[in-house]
């Protein structure tokens, strides 16, 4: 029998380039989970999976599952799938391996119907080519029997529902189609569009399973772009795929415009007493213990935005290592007279800076006027030593530039400089996150850019090409996926301080 392990599934796949989960083995629960996910590539299919030894055992259905024990449906046994993917919904990029887009059209438990002996797990079976499962979904529901046909390259099996009282002749593809995730078709997957009504006041909506009560959608938060609180949480619930791995067990600090960018804001660090039960927390705190929300799913990502936290920033550092950085931060803000072209330089120039310490950066933009450039590490390193090599950067910066920036906010405000500002790297201190919106007049976002386009928007002069709006967002990231992943993923260590002088 063919190998169809994770090292297929790394082989297939760019994850610099897919927001599809890494081929990570994972910790197995201890209910079995199953998911089905409607998957339109070049040819619309649904791919069954079947958790087994903390990974995801694969079939692609083409004419999806059926509920009609006299249908015999071909599935084409696929590589394995990391656990993690059961949660991914979304949208391919084109070029990349299964390019299209993906609902999550069913997921709950299932339990192995055929365990003759005690040893005879799901992977056992599938080795001897027979399985049957109950499977208990949101859909799917009653036993499952798979069966092996053809072995070999292209090895085939048939799913055919058994025969009890689930068992049930309609079409339960044509009447089910909405992602049981976040209760959108896979069109509107496809467009990364949201399923809130603009109209009502006060809707509910039901997310991984759990009911939210959204107030005042029809308010409108951004007035210059007449862009409502339905907006603000259909772009967030369009750019979770892509903003959850950023804020995933982050301490958050939650900006929060209650009467929109116009009025007045507040900072809010500690979790709201009257946050839901499944609000994932973490206390951190030197002199004060702090309890913040971190956003871990959907449903915490829309609860948050739904308080008119327009803006999300989180710490560099990740529960339960609160005190470990995960990365390196720098914000560039532009003094007055200069511009985000500025900021863009003095980010280039370090970056070059970094290359000869053989560190690699990424970019993005703040949405408002200045640049922030990150250092991925990844690496174990406390907020001592990473403050230290940023303030050593940025004085080694201010040097090597004494016309253009400083490191200290008063020069720059009074002699029209760039501040380069490193003491964000700071265990009270939080960031905005990639693709977080901005309070800014019309809805910007901080969105992560090449190398190439700031060198061309250098050479061009044009701080327009490096301005982005939630839809311009929404279509780059369809484009070219997350380029803000090698923040989370790359392992970098932090060179000796000593190195740097
Ligand atoms: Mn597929």
């Amino acid at each position: 029998m063919i190998e169809k392990n994770l090292k297929e599934y790394r082989e297939k796949r760019h994850f610099e380039k897919t927001p599809e989960p890494p081929p990570e083995l994972g910790r197995p629960g201890t209910d079995s989970l199953f998911v089905i996910q409607k998957h339109k590539a070049r040819r619309l299919h649904y791919d069954v999976r079947l958790e087994s030894d903390g990974v995801l055992k694969s079939w692609a259905v083409p004419k999806g599952p059926s509920m009609n024990p006299r249908d015999k449906r071909l599935a084409i046994r696929t590589e394995d799938h990391p656990l993690s993917y059961a949660d991914f919904e979304g949208v391919i990029p084109k070029g990349e391996y299964g390019a299209g887009t993906v609902e999550v059209w069913d997921r709950g438990i299932y339990l192995n119907l055929k365990p003759k002996g005690k040893s005879n797990s799901v992977r056992e079976n599938i080795q001897k080519g027979h399985v049957e499962v109950w499977l208990q979904g949101g859909k799917l529901r009653g036993g499952f029997a798979l069966t092996r046909i053809r072995e070999g390259k292209d090895e085939a099996w048939l799913m055919i529902k058994m025969r009890d009282e689930e068992a049930d002749n309609d079409d339960v593809l044509e009447k089910q189609t909405r992602s049981v995730l976040t209760g959108r078709t896979i069109e509107e997957i496809s467009a990364s569009k949201g399923y809130l009504k603009q109209d009502p006041p006060n809707v509910h909506i039901s997310m991984n399973g759990r009911t939210l009560a959204l107030g005042n959608l029809d308010k409108v938060l951004y007035p210059e772009a007449k862009f409502t609180k339905a907006d603000v949480l259909n772009y967030y619930i369009a750019i979770s795929t892509f903003i959850l791995p950023h804020l995933e067990r982050r301490p958050l600090t939650m900006k929060r415009y209650p009467d929109g960018v116009t009025g007045q804001h507040f900072y809010e660090k500690s979790c709201p007493s009257f946050r839901p039960n499944w609000m994932q927390t973490v206390a951190t705190g030197k002199t004060k213990v702090v309890t913040y929300c971190t956003i871990d799913d959907r449903a915490s990502l829309v609860w948050v935005a739904n308080l008119a936290s327009l803006e999300l920033h989180v710490m560099l550092s990740r529960a339960p290592e609160v005190l470990q950085p995960t990365m390196i931060a720098f914000d560039f803000d532009p003094g007055p007279g200069t511009d985000i072209i500025d900021c863009a330089i003095a980010a280039r120039n370090l970056r070059g800076l970094l290359a000869k310490l053989n560190l690699q950066c990424f970019a993005k933009t703040s949405g408002g006027k200045g640049f922030h450039v990150y250092i991925p590490l990844n690496t174990r390193t406390t907020f001592k030593e990473t403050k230290d090599f940023a303030h050593a950067l940025a004085l080694m910066m201010e040097k090597a530039y004494p016309d253009q920036l400083t490191s200290n906010m008063r020069k720059a405000m009074r002699k029209s400089k760039i501040l380069i500002d490193w003491s964000q790297n700071d265990e009270h201190k939080t960031t905005v996150c990639a693709y977080s919106l901005r309070a800014q007049p019309r809805p910007t976002v901080s969105t992560p850019v090449t190398w190439e386009e700031v060198d061309e928007a250098i050479a061009k002069k044009n701080p327009r090409a490096l301005y982005f709006e939630t839809k311009d967002v929404l279509s780059r990231v369809e484009e070219h996926g997350d380029l803000f992943i090698p923040a989370l993923r790359m392992r970098q260590e932090l060179p000796q301080i000593a190195k740097v002088g």
